[in-house]
């Protein structure tokens, strides 16, 4: 597949699911866009910065992979970077109605424009940021769930804003 693709999403903060799903869309495209995105309609835990800054970390030695920040309209990002291939992850099923609706959204503004689903590995589907976040606030272990520079951060980050 010689294409470029975008794998966007908040990051807040990267977890091993993204990192595996990375390191499966790194094997298939040549280039790989992780895009950190500045959802309006979430507050994030850890600066775009931060979460820019830890996604270099963690994939600095992935072949292909870069990480930017990105803004508005995904489809249009997709095309100023030549890029017609968008990554998401699917974890469980609550996951399929909402990226399925955003894949066909985006199918209708772009038509040339694919959505790649990838699973993670087993162990991973049922690990998301806000619980890693969450279980840091509450003085939890996330040495399973994050690579150890994201862990530094979150610890530093959430351990703080524990009540
Ligand atoms: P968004 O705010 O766009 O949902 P996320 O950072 O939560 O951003 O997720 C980005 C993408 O990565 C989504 O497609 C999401 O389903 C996927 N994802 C999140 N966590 C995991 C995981 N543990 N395993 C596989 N995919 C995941």
């Amino acid at each position: 597949m010689k294409n470029t693709a975008v794998y966007p999403g908040s990051f807040d903060p990267p977890t091993n699911g993204h990192l595996d799903v990375i390191a499966r869309a790194s094997r298939l495209f040549p280039r790989l866009i992780v895009a950190v995105t500045d959802n309006q309609n979430k507050t994030p835990t850890h600066t775009l910065e931060e979460r820019l800054l830890m996604l270099r970390g963690i994939t600095k030695n992935i072949p292909g992979v870069s990480v930017e920040i990105f803004s508005g309209l995904l489809v249009n990002y997709l095309k100023k970077k030549n890029a017609r291939v968008i990554i998401r992850g699917l974890r469980a099923v609550s996951d399929f109605e909402y990226e399925f609706q955003l894949a066909l959204m985006n199918r209708k503004l772009s038509p040339s424009i694919e959505t790649v689903f990838l699973m993670p590995d087993e162990k991973y589907v049922y690990l998301s940021s806000s619980m890693v976040n969450e279980v840091a606030r509450l003085g939890g272990s996330v040495d399973c769930f994050v690579p150890p520079l994201v862990r530094a951060q979150v610890i530093k980050k959430c351990r703080h804003s524990n009540p």
